[in-house]
């Protein structure tokens, strides 16, 4: 064997010799073999921005109007008298500021009965036609409402438009020499605007009971518990395909067993381990590392979306989906949360 490699690198740097001289013969003697250099190019850095505000920012954060009245006491000496009604619309009691909380007697009626209303101590106009469902997303840099900018498959694309937005302003000014040239010319490659997404897709957690029912009952199978850890530990942690099992649970161990029936045994362990897998607390480190990557199951392309402790080298995502999309992420990157969140777990 050691005979054959040593042949093998002979004949190897034999080969490389008759490149070079023709390679000289080609490009004459100018011909200098470029070295090949490792390319160290910088990824992305994954930052996450934060969520946007849930409804007018105004209203969360206006003081409270006992406030405000103490405030403009303490600056002009005297109260804030309520407003002075001469003839014109009451406004109804029912018209309290939705920004501060001020009741009626604070409140003008802007438009003579129609619905709009002036707060006399925030300033804020409102309107109790319409109670304040604003459950819209809001920029957490700028509070400036977000649109509406893309509709996707599953989720909506919010974004802040506001030109002074100070997210927007800091990813501008942060930008080298370079970048700004190529912003120029391509804005759409680089996300300076604050933006949102809106998942149309309740995520429930994955259920620990798992509903997949294997065609085996492990209890009542013939093999001892000896033999199925020998044949799990020869397939599973040894890779051992399971026809080579089947013979080496023969050959070696004198145990007639068909690969048909491998096969079903481990397919029956794998529901039973799945949870103390999922659940195990294990010792992880803070660096994560995931990619997917295509499988052919049964002649058709399946996607792997894989995770695992970079440091540790524990797999913490395997799943196969048919689909390669956000949702399909969003479950493998689930798969990550319950296992580093499994340690906080209480043991039942
Ligand atoms: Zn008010
Ligand atoms: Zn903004």
């Amino acid at each position: 064997m050691l005979n054959i490699i040593n042949h093998l690198l002979v004949v190897i740097k034999w080969q490389s010799q008759v490149i070079m001289y023709l390679c000289f013969m080609v490009f004459g003697k100018g011909f200098k073999p470029k070295v090949e250099k490792c390319v160290d190019k910088e990824y992305m850095k994954l930052t996450v921005d934060p969520l946007p505000i849930f409804g007018d920012p105004a209203i969360k954060q206006t003081p409270r109007y006992t406030e405000l009245l103490e405030k403009y006491r303490l600056e002009h000496g005297k109260d804030l008298k309520p407003v002075q009604r001469r003839g014109g619309k009451v406004p109804p009691d029912d018209a309290v500021c939705p920004y501060c909380g001020a009741p009626s007697d604070y409140v003008y009626d802007n438009t003579g009965g129609r619905g709009s209303y002036l707060c006399k101590v925030c300033d804020f106009t409102f309107s109790i036609r319409e109670p304040s469902k604003d459950d819209e997303p809001y920029c957490p840099f700028c509070y400036h409402k977000l649109l509406h900018y893309k509709e996707r498959k599953s989720f909506d694309v919010y974004r802040c438009y506001n030109e002074n937005c100070p997210y927007r302003v800091k990813k501008l000014s942060g930008m080298s020499a370079k970048q700004k040239a190529l912003f120029k010319k391509s804005p759409h490659d680089f996300k300076i605007r604050y933006s949102y997404r809106k998942f149309r897709f309740s995520f429930t957690p994955l259920s620990k009971q798992n509903e997949y029912v294997p065609l085996v009952d492990l209890p009542r199978i013939t093999a001892s518990p000896h033999v199925l850890g020998l044949i799990l530990t020869y397939h599973i942690n040894y890779a051992i395909p399971l026809r080579k099992t089947a013979a080496l649970m023969y050959d070696v161990h004198g145990v007639k067993i068909s690969h048909q029936t491998i096969a079903n045994y481990c397919n029956a362990v794998a529901p039973r381990i799945k949870p103390f897998i999922d659940h195990f607390k294990y010792e992880l480190s803070e660096s994560f590392c995931g990619d997917e990557t295509y499988i052919k199951i049964g002649g058709v392309w399946n996607y792997i979306f894989f995770f695992f402790d970079a440091a540790k080298k524990i797999i913490l995502s395997y799943r196969v989906q048919r689909e390669r999309d956000w949702k399909s992420a969003a479950l493998a990157i689930n798969d990550v949360l319950v296992k580093v969140m499994a340690k906080f777990e209480e043991i039942p």
